[in-house]
């Protein structure tokens, strides 16, 4: 017997078939001696056309002021939808099952709203009643605060819930069920011969779902691996155990160190932006930071170069798609204080990167990227790398080019 947490996503919950299809297989683990504890998100779009809602009204106000406390009280009420739905499903199944808000369990948050982050989840109730054979249907996504507000926990945040139950547990095992059978080596959409991996490093995992992997929240692989807690992905669309390996994420071990590159990720929710003709002096780049902190905007890539005329430097740099009118606000703002000649941007770019923790003992990677990319003359704008990353920025144009292009040169449709 195990205590399992089972995570089932917007599109496994999508209809009242797949509820019915979730519940057969939550009853599959509970008949057979299990402790189960079921995280659901909200059914497929529903988070959306509330959020859409939420904007809506929003756009109204000229009064400003905050409203983020009020749109997770409208967002949070798709999670507690498919908790009933689900608990009824079990119910009809012959399962004891019962639904928990996020402020029953309760699962506090920090002071934060919309992207609230879990400060503790109390298992004092739910604990006992898993062990006493009923299934605990809780709701992703949200919490309470402080306050006694009810918070969401960012978009993909079910994830991060299910992980944290499983964690505050002590359960054996985390089950995310999605859409997908698993991680694959790149999107298959892009490229057809994509391969599932039966393993990733959490490392890797992390690096893919900050890269725009969008199977699982960052938020999710951090704590799974600071808690060292193995989470299996894997489809709810099928009902056969034997059918559905999934892919587990876990501490890296040796059969992993044999493959170089794991996968290849992009993402088109990046902006470019280069500041022209600023004085090459200590603490520019400190300045553009600065700038950008106070407009709570994230920079990602970071280059700078000379220009032709002696101390004078250009300074290029990422940011997300959606900070990129405000960025440029803020820069223009800080015109004088940063002192730069002229801005240019570019929101038309994508940020491609390989993936893989053998990249630490081998040597060649970086020559085989850019070698394929040159061939296929797809001209990189900046490059930024960690120990097992190397990511570059280029036309978005070349985006299903330069993947098809990396998965190709580090043959990753192969086995390794
Ligand atoms: N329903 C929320 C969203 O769509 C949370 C989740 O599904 O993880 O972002
Ligand atoms: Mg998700």
């Amino acid at each position: 017997m195990a205590r399992i947490v089972m995570k089932f996503g917007g599109t496994s919950v999508g209809d009242l078939d797949r509820i019915r299809r979730v519940a057969r297989l939550v009853a599959s683990e509970a008949k057979q001696g299990n402790e189960v504890a079921v995280v659901v998100s909200a059914m497929s779009g529903e988070t959306n056309r509330l959020v859409a809602m939420a904007d809506d009204l929003s756009a109204d106000s000229k009064l400003g002021g905050s409203i983020d406390d009020e749109y997770d009280a409208i967002v949070a009420s798709g999670e507690q939808v498919t908790t009933g739905l689900l608990a009824i499903a079990l119910r009809r199944l012959g399962i004891t099952a019962r639904s928990w808000q996020g402020w029953q369990l309760p699962l506090t948050t920090d002071g934060a709203h919309a992207v609230a982050r879990i400060a503790d989840i109390n298992t004092d109730e739910i604990s006992p009643s898993l062990s006493d054979g009923t299934v605990g249907v809780v709701a992703g996504f949200q919490g309470i605060s402080p306050t006694g507000r009810i918070a969401t926990l960012g978009r993909g945040g079910s994830d991060t819930s299910a992980v944290a139950l499983a964690v505050a547990l002590k359960a054996d095992r985390c089950d995310i069920y999605t859409d997908v059978d698993g991680i694959y080596t790149t999107d298959p959409r892009i490229v057809p011969e994509a391969r599932r991996l039966n393993r990733i490093a959490f490392e890797e995992m992390l690096e893919l779902a900050s890269l725009g992997a969008k199977v699982l929240q960052t938020r999710s692989v951090e704590l799974a691996m600071n808690n060292n807690l193995p989470i299996r992905v894997l489809t709810s669309f099928t009902e056969d155990a034997s059918e559905n390996p999934g892919t587990l994420v876990c501490h890296e071990d040796e059969t992993m160190e044999e493959r170089v590159v794991s996968g290849v990720a992009y993402s088109r929710d990046e902006a470019r932006i280069t500041l022209m003709r600023l004085s090459d002096e200590p603490g520019i780049v400190a300045r553009v930071c600065r700038a950008m902190a106070e407009a709570n905007i994230i920079v990602d890539m970071i280059v700078q170069g000379r220009s032709a005329k002696k101390d004078v430097a250009n300074l290029t740099f990422t940011v997300g798609k959606r900070d990129l009118d405000k960025a440029i606000t803020a820069l223009n703002n800080s015109r004088e204080m940063i002192g730069f000649e002229g801005l240019k941007h570019d929101g038309n770019v994508c940020k491609v990167s390989i993936v893989g923790i053998g990249m630490r003992s081998h040597t060649g990677v970086a020559q085989t990227m850019f070698e394929a990319l040159a061939e296929r003359n797809i001209n990189v704008q900046v490059i930024a790398t960690s120990e097992i990353k190397i990511s570059v920025l280029i036309d978005a144009e070349y985006t299903e080019l330069a993947v098809r292009a990396l998965h190709n040169a580090f043959n990753l449709a192969e086995a390794s």
